[in-house]
C-alpha cells in the first residue's frame, strides 16, 4: 500500500543518527526497531500514520476527475 510513495525501513542506531529521530511530519520520536518510512517524493522520514496519511491524500488527489474544471474552461 505505501509501495508507490514511501520505503518502509526498520529504524536502527546508524540510521536514527543519519537522518533525526524525527518524523518529518508530526515531529514524533522514532524508536530503533520500529518502521521509519522514506518518502520518495519529499525525500524525509516520516512515521507509519503519517506515510498513511499521505499516501491516501495522494492517491484521492490523482483519482480525482476536475470535472468542474472541464466545464469552468469552456467560458
Ligand atoms: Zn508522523
Amino acid at each position: 500500500m505505501t509501495g508507490r510513495h514511501f520505503v518502509e525501513q526498520r529504524m536502527d542506531e546508524q540510521l536514527l543518527e543519519r537522518v533525526g529521530c524525527y518524523c518529518s511530519e508530526c515531529y514524533r520520536e522514532f524508536r530503533i526497531g520500529e518502521s521509519a518510512y522514506y518518502d520518495l517524493h519529499e525525500y524525509r522520514y516520516v512515521c507509519g500514520g503519517c506515510a498513511e496519511n499521505l499516501t491516501q491524500s495522494r492517491e484521492g488527489e490523482s483519482s480525482e476527475i476536475p470535472e468542474e474544471m472541464n466545464e469552468a474552461s469552456l467560458f
